[in-house]
């Protein structure tokens, strides 16, 4: 019997990370009973990265960050293979080349490659004093090398070099963020949560180049030098280069399947399908169809990550998935949790809730970004819980005021309930 028609082939997961990790139990949890392989390269069982950029650099202790308990793994029948790299993806026979020369069968195969950091050509990995996170021994090194240095470069104010600035600002380094745009987060909020952050980043004694222009970026002795056309030499012990993530995707392209032109991932169908046959992608690596705008969008999130998961592991099966909740992220840093639903994108009406905390100050506010009468985006600051209402709302045509939205004397169950309207009562 050729690998292609051999329904006895385990299901196999490529990519031990969290939409791996999640499709693993997904499959078990809705049924799979047969032999199911993890396989992942590196060397470590699968776990949360969003602490990698937290507790991980700041704590004095590793926190727990497992996503595949042991025990969970053994009983569950994974089997998990770590510290194997897939080079080849054989759709026509079904089969996955790994680089200690054995082939894989498999019955489905599910890529979840995640991405790689993006590479400052004039500071590539490996080079002293520099650093890339991306992985826990990513984070291992940044830790150990940011309790002996005292200041810091940060290339790049996106989330996670916005991260890994407060974090080493909490540690005491004294830090330097370099972005090159104009504002901080500039296409995933609104440019009053921008100015309101870059203060807030200030105020915790950060250091900030927002259009930075610059011209010279290169190691030197004891450390890394940027030049900046306005602001002259910036010198530091260490720097992170947090320049954003280029999604793994070798295996599908050189297999020929189909890769988004516009995002660079694996594009998949409503169900996790790509373009090959029994080969499903999820996670950073894949470009998914956004049933609301009809068009493909590649996510870096967790929760995007553990949805794709879901839905590509119950597709495997021959199964329907419950749809997805609204696209959530959340980021922490400078004191303050950010969580936002939907997406932002240029145009919207955004209406304040609440007051955006001064200085170094407690405090929460909701932003609510709005197209037209429709809710699209929301934004809470140090108010998760207020923004859980929300979710039911998002994408929906408001059945009040938008200036209702802003009522902060209305509790957030009621002000969603009238937001939803009388059909929601
Ligand atoms: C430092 C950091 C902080 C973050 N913070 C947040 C946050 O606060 N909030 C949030 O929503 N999201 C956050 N994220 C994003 C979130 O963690 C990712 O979106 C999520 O991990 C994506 O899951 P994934 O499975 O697609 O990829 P990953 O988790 O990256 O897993 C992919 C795995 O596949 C492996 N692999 C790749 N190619 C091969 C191959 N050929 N053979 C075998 N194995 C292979 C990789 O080595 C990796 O282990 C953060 C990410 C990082 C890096």
């Amino acid at each position: 019997m050729s690998p292609s028609n051999d329904t006895a082939a385990p299901l196999v997961i490529v990519g031990a990370g969290q939409a791996g990790a999640m499709a693993a139990r997904a499959l078990r949890e809705l049924g799979h009973a047969g032999e199911l392989v993890l396989i992942g390269d590196e060397p470590h069982a699968p776990y949360e990265r969003p602490p990698l950029s937290k507790a991980v650099l700041a704590d004095e202790q590793l926190p727990d960050i497992g996503l595949l308990p042991e025990p969970f793994q053994v009983q569950a029948g994974v089997a998990l293979k770590t510290g194997r790299r897939v080079v080849r993806l054989d759709p026509a026979r079904r089969e996955l080349h790994l680089e200690d020369g054995t082939i894989q069968p498999y019955r489905a195969c599910l890529l979840a490659t995640g991405g790689d950091a993006r590479v400052l050509p004039s500071l590539p990995p490996g080079t002293p004093g520099v650093h890339y996170l991306r992985t826990l021994d990513d984070a291992q090194r940044l830790r150990a090398s940011l309790r002996a240095a005292r200041n810091l470069l940060v290339i790049g104010g996106g989330f996670l070099g916005l991260e890994i600035a407060s974090t080493a600002r909490a540690l005491g380094l004294d830090v330097t963020v370099i972005e090159l745009g104009p504002a901080l987060l500039g296409r995933a909020v609104p440019p009053e949560v921008s100015r309101w952050l870059a203060a807030r980043a200030q105020a915790h004694g950060v250091s900030l180049h927002l259009g930075a222009k610059l011209s010279d970026l290169a190691p030197v002795a004891g450390g890394i030098a940027a030049t900046l056309a306005d602001a002259g030499e910036l010198r530091a012990e260490r720097a992170v280069v947090a320049v954003g993530q280029v999604p793994c995707v070798a295996l599908a392209r050189e297999a020929g399947l189909l890769i988004d032109a516009g995002n660079g991932g694996i594009q998949v169908d409503a169900r996790c399908r790509t373009s090959a046959e029994d080969v499903y992608a999820a996670g950073d690596c894949a470009s998914g169809f956004d049933a609301a705008t009809g068009t493909h969008r590649r996510l870096e999130s967790w929760q995007n990550a553990n949805e794709q998961a879901r839905i590509a592991a119950a597709a495997m099966l021959g199964q329907d998935a419950e749809p997805s909740p609204p696209p959530w992220f959340w980021t922490d840093q400078f004191g303050c949790n950010i969580q936002m639903l939907g997406h932002g994108a240029p145009g919207l009406a955004y209406r304040l809730r609440g007051q955006l905390p001064e200085g170094r100050e407690p405090g929460k506010a909701m932003l609510f970004g709005i197209d037209g009468d429709r809710l699209v985006h929301a934004i809470a600051i140090n108010a998760g819980g207020d923004l859980r209402a929300f979710r039911g709302v998002l994408g929906r045509r408001l059945a009040c005021p938008p200036e209702t939205l802003a009522d902060p004397a209305i509790p957030a169950k009621q002000l969603a309930r009238l937001a939803l309207g009388p059909a929601s009562a």
